[in-house]
């Protein structure tokens, strides 16, 4: 819409999460290397005799703070709650928001994104919350929202509302669009759990482990939000238009271990371009540089009026308990310290 909106700077918060244990990890005997203090508080323990977080704090590069952090037993609605509510407001007044699950395979990207029928995760809460805040002042204008949801694949989009060929990224006025995308008109969120359920079983999943989600899969669902009222003084129309997107992101050990040989080197090394794309953009906004680069892979092109400028952006880092994965958590809470700096 052409309305002026407020001056807003860009902002970033930082989360982490703690999956509970499973059961492989139960019965290989592994240990817990995790301990959240004061719900913000990160300590890592990678032998027994570290377990004295007290003594924890005098050892360096095993503390960190974050914007809040959740333990295992942390519920689906407490993280929505932290995390992303308070996006929803921007989003309703026309402004873009993004909230980013980050971490590697296995670590809860999905449950945190997704989640389950019994337990709805961020997506389908955030949805809920968006009506029920439209149903309370949808008084004096109306409001239309609209649901994509695709995939980025080995630099491919794909509609997983609608699958079929791949989608071509096209720039027009509005900015970059996948040419053909659904745009799914919601009326209720009761419908929409059913629908994004629906749409995840339509991601790509390797040829060797066919139920499984590729853990090079990056799922990007964006809720369009728009707002039309007529203003009492000028009887002009004001329309405002603002966008939630929410990114179940692939795995992120890709991005660290790529092979060079295999055809799956090909799409390694295309999700790591995804992946670094995103930390060289979100680097970029941190120092405030002038020329973002966007243009570097189909998941930032796509993002593009999602990050930066006055949108809000929030990153949920996923992270195991176990000291099998140890390594993983260890990279995954140190790149979230990093962009905590924005
Ligand atoms: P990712 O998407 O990061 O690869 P998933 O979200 O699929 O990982 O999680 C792996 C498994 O752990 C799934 O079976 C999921 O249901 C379970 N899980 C993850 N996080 C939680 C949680 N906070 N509480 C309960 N189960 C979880
Ligand atoms: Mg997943």
């Amino acid at each position: 819409g052409g309305e002026e909106l407020g001056k807003c700077e860009s902002r970033i918060m930082v989360f982490v999460r703690v999956r509970p244990m499973n059961k492989k990890e139960k019965e290989a005997g592994s240990r817990c290397c995790v301990r959240i203090v004061n719900r913000r508080d990160v300590y890592l323990t990678e032998s027994a005799n570290e377990n004295d977080y007290l003594r924890l704090n005098r050892v360096k590069g095993r503390h960190f703070t974050f914007d809040a952090s959740f333990t295992d037993s942390a519920s689906q609605q407490q993280v929505y709650s932290t995390t992303t509510s308070e996006l929803l407001e921007a989003v309703l007044q026309g402004r873009n928001g993004s909230v980013f699950c980050y971490g590697a395979t296995g670590a809860g990207k999905t449950y945190t994104m997704l989640g389950t029928v019994e337990s709805p995760g961020v997506m389908v809460l955030a949805i809920k919350d968006l009506f029920s805040k439209i149903r309370q002042r949808s008084c004096d204008g109306s409001h239309v929202v609209h649901l994509s949801y695709l995939e980025v694949y080995n630099e491919t989009v794909r509609d997983l509302l609608c699958p079929g060929r791949p989608l071509v990224l096209r720039e027009d006025k509005q900015g970059i669009v996948a040419a053909g995308l659904t745009q799914y008109r919601a009326s209720s969120a009761d419908e929409v759990m059913a629908l994004l359920q629906q749409g995840n079983q339509n991601r790509t999943t390797e040829p060797t482990r066919a139920n499984e989600t590729s853990s090079r899969s990056h799922a990007i669902l964006q809720v369009g939000v728009e707002y039309r009222v007529r203003d009492a003084a000028t009887m002009s129309i004001v329309n405002r238009v603002g966008k939630l997107s929410l990114i179940d992101l692939a795995g992120s050990e890709r991005a660290l271990a790529t092979d060079q040989r295999t055809l799956r080197s090909l799409e390694g090394a295309n999700i790591n371009r995804s992946l670094l794309a995103l930390s060289s953009c979100i680097n970029a906004l941190v120092e405030g540089k002038k020329h973002i680069p966007y243009r570097n892979s189909k998941l930032t092109q796509l993002l593009k009026d999602s990050l930066g400028g006055t949108c809000n952006t929030v990153m949920i880092a996923n992270i195991s308990p176990s000291s099998l994965s140890f390594g993983e958590t260890q990279n995954t809470v140190h790149w979230a310290d990093r962009a905590k700096e924005i």
